[in-house]
């Protein structure tokens, strides 16, 4: 069910802001990439054009090996599930509602159906019991578990997430990195862009640091955290270690 992801020599300017210049990503089926670099480097932009928000002036991605370029973006996009750092989670509707709109939207799911699979995503993230609640009564890291159970709902082959903690206060992050770990572990194939170092280590195997829209390095955790080989990282991480 896994399936692995690849960007080959991904190429994107805004004008004359040459943002991806040459990127290059392989994730295998069931992996976790970690993407970290610092702010403007192009990392948000980099899931983009992954998922086709974005449309590459060069380069190739591919699914399973096979290139998505001529796909249907939409077709694309559901299997990709995303989460963001602002989680935009419908205010008036129910949890529970929430998560049932996109199966029933985009897969066509009955009510009845769309809501016992967006029951079943909530047991998983850990929130049965809030499915009827609206999601402003929910904390933040509650509301980013919503989001994850909503991502999931759409039964994606892989998971995108954007700095998915970096709006929540401390004491929630963990919660949420947590989850995050367990669906790794579990074998999704996953990119995920952060500034948790931690999890970066703990949980990825392979990072891969940009800087100015490019990959500056890339390799296993213990060996871009440990032995940096690039001036460009060890500053980095010497800012935010
Ligand atoms: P990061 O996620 O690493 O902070 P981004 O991918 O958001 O970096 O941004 C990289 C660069 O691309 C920045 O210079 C940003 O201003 C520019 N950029 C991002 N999105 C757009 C856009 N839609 N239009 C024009 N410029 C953009
Ligand atoms: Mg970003």
């Amino acid at each position: 069910m896994a399936v692995s992801l690849t960007g080959t020599d991904l190429h994107l300017a805004f004008g004359t802001n040459k943002v991806l210049r040459g990127v290059d990503l392989h994730v295998d089926a069931g992996d976790t990439v970690t993407v970290i670099g610092p702010s403007g480097s192009g990392k948000s932009t980099l899931l983009r054009v992954l998922n086709r928000l974005h449309e590459p002036d060069q380069g190739d991605v591919l699914l399973d090996g096979k290139s998505v370029l001529k796909d249907n973006p939409d077709k694309l996009r559901q299997r990709i599930g995303m989460v963001f750092q602002h989680f935009n989670l419908f205010p008036h509707k129910t949890v529970v509602d929430n998560i049932a709109l996109g199966p029933r939207k985009l897969k066509g799911m009955s009510k009845d159906e769309a809501r016992s699979l967006a029951l079943e995503q909530l047991e998983l993230v850990g929130l049965a019991n809030k499915a009827d609640s609206r999601p402003g009564n929910l904390s933040g890291g509650q509301q980013q578990r919503v989001a994850i159970a909503r991502a999931l709902a759409m039964k994606p082959e892989v998971m995108f997430f954007d700095e998915a903690t970096s709006a929540l206060d401390p004491e929630l992050v963990k919660g949420v990195l947590a989850l995050m770990a367990d669906l790794a572990k579990g074998g999704m194939t996953m990119v995920v862009v952060t500034h948790e170092m931690g999890f970066a280590r703990e949980v990825s195997d392979t990072v891969l640091f940009m800087d100015h829209g490019s990959v500056v390095e890339t390799g296993k955790p213990d060996q871009l955290f440990d032995k940096p080989e690039t001036e460009r990282l060890q500053q980095f991480l010497s800012q935010v270690l």
